[in-house]
């Protein structure tokens, strides 16, 4: 199994080589050439066995099947569901796919988990070490910091906006109590951030001197990880039935899972749903629209608050083949919209691109924060749930949804007690951290501020590294 740039300009690598790269040589992302086929779970099968039979089709034999079973094992053991995702009916042929039953209390943790295990396990076997740099818009920096936390081979240095996250979500990232975990809080969004982030893996030098990589959303790991949970609900909810999947959507990381699974074979039809809170760029770049680099604008839903998400452009990539079809893609194409952004600020996708992806089954629909909240309230009224911000924009599309023919699947991606403050403000319930966060809380939190640019987080980056070897 090869992995090729979204730009065309960077030779094909292995898996190992795209997944610790993060970014390809030509500022694309690596995605394969082919799509494996990959065997159905059926219901029941556990999801440590579903993971390893979707791993092993993208590693394509640079680990051993019972080495991933081991990972897998090891990386979901401190979930607090057996079935790691289970799912549960919300109203009649509505369900929910909860996936924050890990240990910082959303989905980011499912993919992060497995990330970490295998990168310990490969830096093991080449008796290397490794500088991790994540940027976050709340979720990502705690499941990295939590998952990596105390590893021997790993120091992360996590990015976030200073102020744009959460207190809870910050609490994740900077209470890990481990030294190999650095928290610098920048001014500015995140955006900014991963802009930044962006930037120092272009930069060869710099990989060069401090053997730097990424674990963002444009992990090809994370997204692989991440399609196994879709492929376990169609599991549950029968082979034959196809699911309406709705995915609250931020960088496009979980919605492009659900393709993943679809065009693996994992998934019977493929119907999903973007839901996006008012920073809307998918829901234009899914009618057509060009590519553009706005504001963003804080929300009620702050992991969802992202203009440019990133991973479109695998899936602008892939509808750059006429039938979709892996061998036609043209990386030239995205290579000319992304650098027309870059240089005039706006980068014009083709009008057939917004059309296949249309046809592929994907839509969108925005919720504002006052629908938002509104779906908040009824969920509770309903059911008894509290569900967080992110969950509920998800719901509220999930009601929009026309489709008699297929049950829908909206994707509750972090626990309620992550956002208590929207929560009590919505609610006016005071949500307690479940137990297994508490070690957290017990911790001090630990992260330093800093000038939203490129040459602090490189200085702080040779320092991390100065420190520790
Ligand atoms: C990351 C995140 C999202 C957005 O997911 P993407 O894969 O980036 O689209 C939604 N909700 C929560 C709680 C998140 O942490």
């Amino acid at each position: 199994m090869k992995y090729v740039s979204t730009r065309g300009q960077s030779d094909p690598v292995d898996f190992l080589t795209a997944s610790l790269a993060g970014l390809a040589p030509d500022g694309g992302l690596y995605t394969p050439t082919v799509w494996p086929t990959i065997a159905r779970p059926k219901r029941g099968d556990s999801y440590v066995e579903t993971a390893t039979r979707v791993l092993s089709a993208f590693v394509g034999g640079t680990v051993p099947d019972d080495v991933i079973r081991e990972l897998a094992t090891r990386a979901y053991a401190p979930f607090a569901h057996q079935s790691v995702a289970p799912l549960v009916e919300v109203a009649p042929a509505r369900w929910m796919l909860e996936l924050h039953h890990g240990p910082t209390l959303a989905f980011k943790d499912v993919a992060m988990r497995l990330i970490a295990q295998l990168y310990d396990y490969v830096l093991e076997q080449r008796g290397e070490r490794m500088t991790i740099l994540c940027a976050t818009s709340g979720d990502t920096g705690g499941a990295a910091a939590s998952a990596f936390a105390g590893s021997k081979r790993v120091d992360m240095v996590i990015l976030h906006p200073l102020n744009r996250v959460s207190p809870t979500q910050r609490l994740f990232m900077t209470a890990t109590g481990a030294n190999n975990v650095h928290n610098l809080a920048l001014e500015g969004d995140f955006d900014g951030t991963q802009a930044i982030l962006k930037q120092l893996l272009a930069d060869d030098q710099f990989l060069r001197r401090t053997g730097l990589a990424a674990v963002n959303s444009i992990n090809w790991t994370r997204v692989a990880a991440q399609s196994v949970y879709f492929a376990q609900a169609q599991a549950q909810l029968g082979a034959d039935t196809p699911i309406h999947f709705v995915v609250p959507t931020g960088n496009f990381g979980d919605a492009l899972a659900a393709y993943v699974a679809s065009r693996t074979g994992l998934l019977q039809g493929f119907r999903c749903t973007a839901a996006v809170n008012a920073n809307d760029t998918m829901a234009r770049l899914l009618s057509g629209k060009a590519l553009t680099k706005g504001a963003t604008a804080p929300t009620i839903s702050p992991a969802m608050d992202i203009q440019l998400p990133s991973n479109f452009e695998r899936l602008f990539f892939e509808a750059t083949s006429p039938d979709l079809a892996p061998g036609a893609r043209d990386g030239a194409v995205v290579a000319k919209a992304y650098a027309d952004l870059a240089s005039k600020g706006e980068g014009a996708i083709p009008a057939e691109v917004a059309q296949r992806l249309a046809a592929a089954g994907f839509d969108a629909e925005r919720v504002s924060d006052a629908e938002t909240r509104e779906e908040m309230k009824r969920t509770l009224a309903e059911t008894g749930w509290v569900v967080c911000p992110h969950t509920a924009v998800g719901l509220a599309a999930a009601r929009r949804v026309r489709n008699a023919d297929s049950p829908i699947v909206s994707l509750a991606t972090a626990h309620a007690a992550k956002f208590p403050e929207t929560v009590k403000e919505t609610l006016g319930i005071d949500i307690g951290l479940p137990a297994r966060a508490s070690p957290f809380v017990s911790r001090p939190e630990k992260f330093e501020t800093g000038p939203m640019s490129a040459d602090h987080v490189r200085k702080r980056i040779e320092d991390v590294i100065a420190g520790k070897r």
